[in-house]
């Protein structure tokens, strides 16, 4: 299967959200977590494309570059990553995101919502269950103009002191990686089934 990942924003001049306390900005976490996870899957013979791959890309800044990268690949699976950020610094939690209407992008969400949160069992889960399953719906940019099943992850609050100590640990991240590499696979085996 050929899957991308999506890192959220540039770097520059996009940094994304950024917690001032400990100087982390979204799109350093978002890279780090994408090359872990691009890893993993590569180890189980998946082919692999970042949507940036510098700390700093600025071209990335427009996203129908990133949804060119992987409709023009024939990508498989397409995951945005990001991370939230509120004005109330108490707000937490993972969120994973569709475009409206049932497609396959809902099945991958679900499976990567379950894996997150059984890695992460402690952590708040943020959902709606209206159409019957975890994710939250969006006309995203990355999410209705891409032509693989997508599906866009929060992976919890910069905005938030707390997690965004959690988002910048390497051991956290690789944790956090591996539950998305696992969501994919888990989406993928029933794809085969
Ligand atoms: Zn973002």
């Amino acid at each position: 299967m050929r899957i991308v990942l999506d890192s959220g924003h540039s770097g520059s001049p996009d940094p994304g959200a950024v917690n001032s306390t400990i100087g982390l900005k979204e799109s350093d976490v978002t890279l780090a977590v994408a090359k872990l996870a691009k890893k993993y899957l590569l180890a189980v013979g998946h082919e692999v494309k970042l949507t940036r791959t510098e700390w700093e890309q600025p071209e990335t800044d427009d996203l129908s570059y990133r949804t060119a990268l992987a409709n023009d690949w024939g990508a498989d699976i397409f995951i945005s990553l990001h991370c939230n950020s509120a004005a109330n610094e108490s707000a937490k939690g993972y969120e994973v995101w569709t475009s409206p209407g049932d497609t396959l992008g809902d099945r991958l969400a679900t499976y990567i919502y379950e894996q997150v949160a059984a890695e992460f069992p402690g952590r708040k889960g943020r959902t709606d269950y209206a159409d019957g399953d975890p994710d939250k719906e969006s006309r995203f940019y990355v999410l209705i103009h891409t032509d693989a099943p997508a599906c866009l992850v929060e992976m919890a609050f910069i905005s938030n002191d707390e997690e965004a100590g959690l988002l910048a640990d390497a051991a956290w991240q690789d944790r956090y990686a591996r539950a998305i590499a696992r969501g994919v696979t888990d989406y993928i085996a029933t794809l085969e089934g």
